[in-house]
């Protein structure tokens, strides 16, 4: 991927576990590569088709002079995350620390962190059979596109289906989406739970009616098994009201164990 480099900005700052570094600061570097694709801009000339990298360099200086951090961890944190959300167009940015002053007693040139964070892709399953069902769908998809780090793209049709489980309940209603995140799984999922919530949904019975259920499918490629999240989500291969409405948004997206496409794995069904 093409990228726009920083490379070690000097800036004045208080931050470090010791009180003195915070009463009388010390120099930090800060590089930064942002990736993005500049052909755009190359061909058109245009810098609204590019990150302004005096801008960027000017957010770093105010994120590390305007804030007291113990950690440069946090620090780097802090400026992935700005930058990340600086344009539609970064996917991908390197945040690195040095602090060559570092109160620690030896010589050395440098220490210092480096991250990488990224906007991923997910998928996630909407579902609903209680209540307003269309609206508790599209309050959903709202709210995800409202939170800071999510962006949603494409918006599947929503589909009604039968109930799968012996459970009696109504119909559903069932879409699939796209989101760009920056949350990790984890997070990703306790905000989906907590969407939930606010939608009142309350789970007496396992697979029984409910006003709104969101299911990770797939988070980029990973493949993830914790005590509270599976992904690729297990059964999704065995869903038509999964497969349906993700076929419309994603035909092609391969499964990271199987190796199936979603329009393979629909037509297997
Ligand atoms: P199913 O998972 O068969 O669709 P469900 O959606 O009705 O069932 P829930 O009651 O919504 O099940 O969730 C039960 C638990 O499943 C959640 O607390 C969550 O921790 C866990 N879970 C595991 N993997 C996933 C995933 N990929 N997406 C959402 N929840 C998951
Ligand atoms: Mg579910
Ligand atoms: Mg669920």
């Amino acid at each position: 991927m093409d990228k726009i480099f920083i490379d070690k900005l000097q800036v004045f700052g208080r931050h470090g576990v010791m009180s003195e570094e915070n009463t009388l600061g010390q120099m930090f570097y800060i590089s930064a590569e942002i990736e993005l694709s500049l052909k755009n801009a190359g061909l058109t000339d245009d810098l609204e088709n590019t990150v302004n990298y005096s801008e960027c360099c000017h957010l770093i200086k105010d994120i590390c002079q305007k804030n007291t951090f113990k950690l440069i961890e946090t620090l780097s944190e802090k400026i992935a995350d700005v930058l990340l959300k600086q344009s539609q167009l970064i996917k991908r940015v390197c945040v690195r620390i040095d602090k060559p002053s570092a109160p620690i007693g030896l010589p050395l040139e440098s220490v210092g962190v480096q991250i990488i964070r990224e906007w991923k892709t997910a998928y996630i399953a909407l579902g609903s059979n209680m209540g307003d069902k269309q609206k508790y769908l599209d309050n959903a998809v709202k709210a995800i596109d409202a939170d800071e780090n999510c962006r949603v793209g494409r918006v599947s049709e929503f589909i009604v289906t039968a109930p799968v489980s012996d459970i009696p309940q109504d119909d559903y209603l069932n879409g699939c989406i796209a989101v760009e995140t920056l949350y990790s799984p984890t997070e990703l999922l306790d905000m989906l739970n907590a969407l939930e919530k606010a939608a009142d949904r309350v789970r007496t019975v396992k697979w029984g009616p409910r006003t709104l259920d969101l299911d990770i499918i797939f988070y980029g490629d990973e493949v993830i098994q914790t005590e509270r999240l599976t992904v690729p989500h297990p059964l999704m291969h065995e869903r038509a009201f999964v497969l349906e409405p993700l076929k419309h948004i994603a035909p092609y997206k391969k499964h990271p164990v199987f190796g199936t496409t979603v329009a393979q794995m629909y037509a297997a069904l």
